[in-house]
């Protein structure tokens, strides 16, 4: 596939230090598989990337080649240890930064706190909005404390990311990435790298979102 030929080496370079072993994988397998859930993009286990064959995929909201660069990402992060949210909003923060370039670093709320103003035309944050979600921990599905919306984890924590690496630290997502794979991770980091709490950064987060 000549997408992932061109785009499994860029997504290493971006992640990948030198300094970590082992290295990405030097080959990466390509399956497709029917998942009877048409919001699963795919599943990766190691070097082996399984795409769901299923039709009914909804364009609009998960584009088939941002769910390849977002599985392609979990090849190169690898075997982490750390949080689930952070793993996956990193795969999301490539596909949508780097692949799609529609991630934005701020969160569009409305006056609820609510994601508001994304047609599907803007594939990155719809489907959240279309689900409700608020970014301040509130979702019907799912429970998430108060505060802590980052656990949303895939396009609302890619969009938090952004904003970190374009406000607080420009290497952010790759020293927390390495941080996981060499079972570095520690809250403690987030002050380390960004100067203040994972919830104190959170809530900044959520105050310039509210501006737009
Ligand atoms: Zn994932």
């Amino acid at each position: 596939m000549p997408l992932c030929e061109s785009w499994y080496p860029r997504i290493a370079a971006l992640l990948y230090e030198p300094s970590q072993t082992p290295a990405p994988p030097a080959e990466v397998v390509i399956e497709f598989k029917h998942f009877d859930d048409p919001r699963v993009g795919g599943f990766t286990q190691n070097a082996r990337i399984q795409l769901n064959s299923v039709d009914a995929l909804l364009p609009q909201v998960l584009p088939f080649e941002a769910v390849v660069i977002h599985e392609l990402t979990h090849v190169v992060q690898g075997v982490q240890v750390g949080p689930q949210w952070l793993y996956e909003g990193i795969a999301d923060y490539v596909a949508y930064t780097h692949f799609l370039h529609t991630n934005q670093p701020f969160l569009r709320l409305d006056a609820k706190g609510r994601l508001h103003g994304y047609d599907n035309s803007n594939p990155f944050l719809y489907s959240l909005q279309e689900k409700k979600i608020a970014p301040n921990g509130a979702y019907a599905e799912r429970h998430i404390p108060a505060g802590k919306g980052y656990r949303h984890g895939y396009t609302v924590t890619a969009a938090f990311l952004y904003w970190l690496e374009q406000n607080k630290r420009p290497e952010i997502v790759r020293e927390l990435n390495t941080a996981m794979k060499t079972r570095q991770y520690h809250p403690m980091l987030w002050k380390k790298l960004a100067g203040a709490s994972l919830d104190a950064l959170w809530k900044q987060f959520l105050k310039v979102s509210a501006s737009y």
